[in-house]
């Protein structure tokens, strides 16, 4: 076949090898609007505080030569094709295709006045965050304003201090992370980032960026205008989707996909946080924008171009803090339970968030021993109500598991 995949981030180049490995004698062609070759962004804060180069480029430097692909670099897509099958670069060129993958992921989200202003920066691309580097080493940057307390301002945040800057984070809502960790666990993210040095300017509202010719500033809802010599936005991330307008692919937040990743264009797929994929627990289209399902999904959306018929088993909510000194995992949703069970010792915190006698989230912080275990109960959808409020506790683990089973199989083994 040939295929072409747009985009080479976790999921593109995830997809890519998987088409060369099922298809050795087709062509695979990569397309990426960056300049660098395939890398891992969750990897960046480690590779600019380090200078370490293989969490990055995960795959190494060289994995299109390797694997004979062919990767271009600075190949924006204009636009697609598909009634004759063409992939429309920015460029003019046409690349045409029998099966096409779509792993354009997603870019930053910034709804505020003066997001256009030169100067502005994002932790979104290898790009923009070398750049942030680069002002910090050159000694532009003594203080800088990160909009947005989600995990990337958490991240980047974490990143500035440790290179010496005076770095706040403002955010709207009153906790750090509030799409991933409740208020307590919030909390205790707070004291580890204050105690590295972020200064957390919460429940404000940043309605424009501000600066004359470029970004130097941040207002507020009251009027208020915050100066520093850096501004990043890490208000939020949206699929990369513009340029798929009129190509006939279903889309809304992200590109709809069923439950083989197939888009509504015959002989394209979709995958990583480009994809509005199938939730695995509430069954709704939804784009978890996270590395696990990225490199879970790619290899299906190739394979089932060359006709695997692969089912998906579905997106799922899951990330772990990886800087901030102390280790925290949000499994699932936090939203609407009906019960929540909590054991607290200090800075070691667990939260179970329970609907219908199942688990839907949950929350360490502190020891994180346990996540697999509550991941898997998550995703079996067991009753947990025999366990009462042992469930949380810090003993609870593989042995109870183990008895509910042996009390489970006795209950119907045969009198
Ligand atoms: C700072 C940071 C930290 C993160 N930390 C974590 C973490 O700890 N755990 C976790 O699970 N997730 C984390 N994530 C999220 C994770 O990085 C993404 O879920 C993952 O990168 C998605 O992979 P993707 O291939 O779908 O998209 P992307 O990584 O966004 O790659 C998209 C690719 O498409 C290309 N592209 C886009 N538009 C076009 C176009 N028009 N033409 C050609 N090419 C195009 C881009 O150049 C790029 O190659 C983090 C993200 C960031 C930014």
């Amino acid at each position: 076949m040939r295929a072409v995949v747009i985009g080479t981030g976790p999921a593109g180049i995830t997809a890519a090898e998987t088409l060369r490995r099922l298809d050795p004698t087709g062509s695979v062609v990569a397309l990426s609007a960056e300049d660098s070759p395939p890398y891992s962004p969750p990897a960046m804060a480690d590779h600019f505080l380090t200078g370490r180069d293989e969490p990055l480029y995960w795959k190494g430097r060289d994995v299109a030569g390797r694997l004979g692909i062919e990767e271009r670099r600075g190949a924006r897509v204009a636009g697609i094709d598909t009634d004759s099958r063409e992939v429309v670069l920015a460029d003019g060129g046409r690349i045409p295709y029998e099966g096409l993958v779509v792993a354009s992921g997603s870019r930053l989200y910034a709804p505020l006045t003066g997001a256009d202003l030169p100067g502005l920066l994002d932790f979104k691309s290898l790009r923009s965050a070398t750049e942030i580097v680069e002002r910090v080493r050159r000694g532009e940057v003594t203080t800088a304003l990160i909009v947005g307390n989600g995990f990337i301002g958490v991240e980047l945040s974490l990143l500035l201090a440790d290179l010496g800057v005076d770095v706040s984070i403002i955010g709207r809502r009153n906790w750090v992370m509030p799409r991933v960790l409740d208020p307590m666990a919030s909390d205790l993210a707070e004291s580890a980032l204050v105690a590295r040095g972020v200064t957390l300017r919460l429940g404000m509202e940043a309605t424009a960026i501000v600066g004359d010719p470029s970004a130097d500033g941040v207002q507020l809802a009251d009027g208020t205008v915050m100066r520093a010599d850096l501004v990043v936005a890490a208000t939020g991330v949206k699929p990369h989707t513009e340029f798929l307008e009129g190509s006939g692919l279903a889309t809304d937040w992200g590109v709809h996909v069923d439950e083989g990743l197939a888009t509504s264009v015959p002989g394209v797929t979709a995958a990583g946080d480009v994809a509005e994929a199938i939730d695995r627990f509430t069954g709704e289209r939804y784009v978890h924008a996270i590395f696990p399902n990225a490199v879970a999904q790619a290899p299906i959306a190739a394979a089932n171009l060359l006709g695997a018929g692969l089912r998906y088993d579905g997106a799922e909510a899951m990330n772990s803090l990886k800087h901030l000194g102390i280790p925290i995992v949000s499994i699932g949703t936090i939203d609407t339970p009906d019960e929540v069970l909590r054991w607290q010792d200090g800075a070691h915190l667990r939260a179970l968030y329970l609907r219908d006698d199942r688990i839907i989230g949950a929350q360490l912080v502190g020891d994180i021993g346990a996540a697999g275990i509550y991941h898997s109960l998550i995703l079996r959808r067991q009753p947990v109500g025999q366990f009462g409020a042992r469930l949380v506790e810090p003993g609870f683990g593989m042995a109870d598991l183990a008895f509910d089973a042996v009390g489970y199989a006795g209950h119907l083994a045969p009198a």
